[in-house]
């Protein structure tokens, strides 16, 4: 039977996910937990209930379409009715504001494919394709590997976004079906990315240089993070560790910033990056000339 996908977005006209003019599929659930992501619509792989306060007219129709009331919840101005929420959304049905809406959709291979090749003359006339992205695309491989083999079938250009995270045994089939991997690389230092996501760094870093040893397209994105990666020294490690690589792909730098500040209230959560000032041009230059004295090929962002 073929897989589904659970998506939080798709997202067209884009112009920095790869070559060309882009469709980003978004997919849902990431296993990393950077405390910069802005994606938080794709940190979790259930569907999410955004709530927007400015949009709502206090009607109350949540309230009484919720089957967990009467009496368990109000709407109180707190995120009291998140306790016991089972996420199915009738609350959403009878919004009549759009202040709340359900985040994350389930749809086929076939839904999918035709919903990315609505822009295919897009794609041809601009060099672009469908990139996969996330969230961690790879946690639903079985799904994005199927989508890849449908648009090769097309002549669609496909590329997968990755932290990295994800069973060794995907690499040869991403290698296969993947025109380009696009590769966020936190850090070189296994020890500072458990550190800092509570994940096995050491498994990103083996699932990157198995990635090296095959010949697919790469590239390499560094979000650069006060505190974290942004330093003289972790960018001079850095440029060592992938010096020591069989290749090095194409580097490029972006700094981390703070747009899910403002989505944070939407799903209850708080950022804590707020009050972090992201790097600005001439940081960002700097680095980029650092990591080019070191022998790296770093392209414009
Ligand atoms: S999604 Fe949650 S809050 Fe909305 S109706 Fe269902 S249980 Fe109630
Ligand atoms: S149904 Fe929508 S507009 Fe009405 S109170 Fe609930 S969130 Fe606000």
């Amino acid at each position: 039977m073929s897989p589904l996908g659970r998506v939080f977005d798709v997202s067209k006209g884009c112009v920095h996910d790869g070559p060309g003019l882009r469709t980003v599929v978004f997919l849902k659930g990431c296993a990393l937990g950077c405390p910069w992501c802005h994606n938080l619509e794709g940190t979790s792989h259930r569907p999410q209930i955004a709530y927007d306060a400015a949009l709502c007219i206090r009607c109350g129709r949540c309230v009484e379409a919720c089957p967990r009331n009467p009496g368990a919840w109000a709407l109180d101005g707190t995120d009291a009715w998140r306790d016991g929420c089972d996420l199915a959304g009738r609350c959403v049905e009878v919004c009549p504001s759009g202040a709340r809406r359900k985040v994350g959709r389930e749809l086929s291979v076939e839904e999918l494919v035709r919903e990315v090749l609505v822009d295919a003359d897009f794609f041809r006339g601009t060099g672009g394709g469908v990139t996969f992205s996330g969230g961690e695309p790879l946690l639903q491989a079985d799904f994005v590997f199927a989508c890849a083999a449908e648009l090769a079938t097309r002549n669609v250009h496909v590329a997968v976004q990755t932290a990295g995270l994800w069973p060794r045994r995907h690499v040869a089939e991403l290698a296969e079906r993947a025109d380009l991997v696009l590769f966020d690389l936190k850090h070189c230092d296994a020890a500072a990315i458990t550190r800092v996501m509570g994940v096995d760094g050491r498994a990103i870093l083996e699932n990157l240089d198995a990635l090296l040893a095959t010949d697919v397209e790469l590239e390499l994105c560094v979000t650069l993070v006060p505190g974290f990666n942004s330093g003289r020294d972790e960018l001079e490690a850095i440029a060592r560790w992938l010096r020591q690589r069989p290749r090095v792909p194409a580097v490029k730098l972006q700094p981390f910033h703070r747009l899910a500040s403002g989505k944070a209230a939407l799903y209850g959560t708080r950022y804590p990056h707020a009050d972090t000032t992201p790097p600005g041009d001439a940081e960002l230059e700097a680095a980029a000339r650092l990591l080019r004295e070191h022998g790296l090929p770093v392209v414009a962002g």
